[in-house]
């Protein structure tokens, strides 16, 4: 009996092939989608929140920028990641958390009765926000069920060799998330830590951060997993911007989500 023919089986492998390749191309040629809402609508801390899709199945993490106001570098380094190329999952970006502080520069939002935000989100005495965007941000959390938090800040001096927190990567301690939150904050300060040669001006790790903050919150009330990103605001602005991207960036790649370097 005559072989049959494997002529039509190439042909569908090959035509297979081309299906193939043209489906990998529309992946490779998916741009993030982009989407935009508020918070705290109606008040004085009306902000934006961005939401940035790649298109495909990952994690989804949410960065936090301008709790405080005097904290120049973080709003603008929230922006700065609005363009990142997100090859799988989505970030939802806060630049500008507190508006009021951001307005006068200063930590505190003026006139407001609870004017430190890093202070207003549930405690161990406290189960609910407290305040106008403390709420507004929490129940926003907690319907995007992040699988990360990152909180972005800066302090006065260097944590390394002074009482300020700047210059440090802030985790907070809980079991349930401990096997996330602590390799992930040790990644983030060996990356930091590469663009520092003076030892008293080295990124250390703080734990557990301040009572009422909002990335000690999000772990020990929800167990979603955070980290406060700080810089140090004694340094130029450049310099600043290009170590918070660079720690969010570790994050970011060590979930996948960016496209290998
Ligand atoms: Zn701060």
């Amino acid at each position: 009996m005559a072989r049959p023919s494997t002529a039509p089986l190439l042909r569908r492998r090959a035509l297979g092939a081309a299906l193939m390749s043209t489906a990998l191309c529309r992946v490779a040629r998916a741009r993030p989608r982009q989407s935009t809402g508020k918070l705290a609508v109606g008040t004085s801390f009306e902000t934006s929140f961005h939401l940035i899709d790649s298109g495909h199945q990952g994690p989804t993490v949410m960065i936090v920028a301008g709790i405080h106001g005097n904290e120049l570098a973080p709003p603008q380094a929230a922006r700065l990641l609005l363009g990142e190329p997100l090859a799988k999952g989505r970030t939802l970006v806060v630049p500008e958390a507190s508006r009021p502080a951001l307005a006068a520069k200063s930590r505190y939002a003026p006139a407001s009765r609870y004017p430190d935000l890093n202070r207003n989100f549930p405690t161990s005495q406290r189960s609910a926000p407290r305040g106008v965007m403390a709420p507004a941000l929490w129940d926003k959390t907690k319907s995007l069920g992040p699988d990360w938090v990152l909180d972005l800040h800066e302090g006065w001096g260097f944590s390394a060799s002074s009482k300020s927190m700047g210059s440090s990567v802030v985790a907070a301690v809980d079991p349930r998330v401990e096997a996330k939150v602590l390799p992930m904050a040790e990644s983030v300060l060996a990356a930091a830590n590469r663009t520092v040669t003076s030892r008293p001006r080295r990124f250390t790790m703080i734990r557990p951060g301040p009572s009422g903050s909002f990335a000690r919150a999000t772990v020990e009330h929800l167990a979603i997993p955070s980290l406060v990103l700080e810089t140090t605001w004694v340094q130029p602005l450049q310099r600043r911007l290009d170590q918070q991207l660079l720690m969010v960036r570790t994050v970011l790649r060590a979930l996948g989500m960016l496209p290998s370097p």
